[in-house]
């Protein structure tokens, strides 16, 4: 059975658009996926780690994906993993550290996993803006099962909070918003 999955993507390091680009591609190569929709590209800015002592971190360029797929949640792990590899990610991770790409899995249907190495719906996903104003260009309607709240609802829940902006060179359809309301005002309008 195809299990309809989303999947947020990010890159803070290299050349990070064609990180996020590549990544994608790799993803589509797989027989078991099938890549339906990609967002357009956002800009954010890293959460400080540590306090900030590291000081600050690259920007990243953020994006989600709808993919369908007859693997297990624990074998889409085992690929995103696979190909963050190969695409030179360093292991073991170091938390807040610069990555050349960073593939979670944000949604898998309506799947609730709780286990040591794969928790689904994604922890952070109702925090984090740059992981739902993308996922609310492709999926506004796709509901976080834990709240019971779609995309939407969740992103406009969000307290304004990290800067999140557009990528205005990779999709020349979006203005530039500089702040989450803008962000949040933009997914009410297109929907
Ligand atoms: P990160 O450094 O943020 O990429 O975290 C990677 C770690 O999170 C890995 O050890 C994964 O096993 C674990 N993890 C738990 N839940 C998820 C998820 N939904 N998607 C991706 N990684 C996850």
């Amino acid at each position: 059975m195809d299990h309809i999955v989303y999947i947020g993507i990010g890159s803070n390091l290299g050349d990070r658009l064609w990180n996020c680009r590549r990544a994608v591609e790799l993803l589509a190569q797989y027989e078991a996926m099938k890549v339906v929709r990609v967002s357009p590209w956002y800009e954010s800015e890293a959460i400080p780690v540590d306090g900030g002592e590291r000081g600050p971190q690259p920007w990243f360029i953020n994006g989600a994906i709808e993919i369908r797929t007859t693997l297990s949640a624990s074998e889409l792990l085992a690929a995103l993993q696979g190909i963050e590899r190969e695409m030179g990610r360093e292991l073991p991770r170091s938390k807040g550290a610069p990555r050349t790409i960073d593939l979670d899995i944000l949604l898998y249907g309506g799947a609730v996993i709780n286990e040591v190495d794969l928790i689904i719906p994604h922890p952070e996903l109702a925090k984090r803006s740059f992981v739902l104003a993308p996922l609310c260009d492709i999926a506004p309607h796709a509901v976080e099962a834990l709240s019971g709240h779609s995309v939407k609802q969740l992103l406009q829940n969000l307290e304004a909070g990290f800067r999140v902006q557009a990528h205005t060179d990779s999709n020349s359809r979006l203005c530039a918003v500089a702040h989450i309301a803008q962000a949040q005002g933009r997914c009410n309008a297109s929907r």
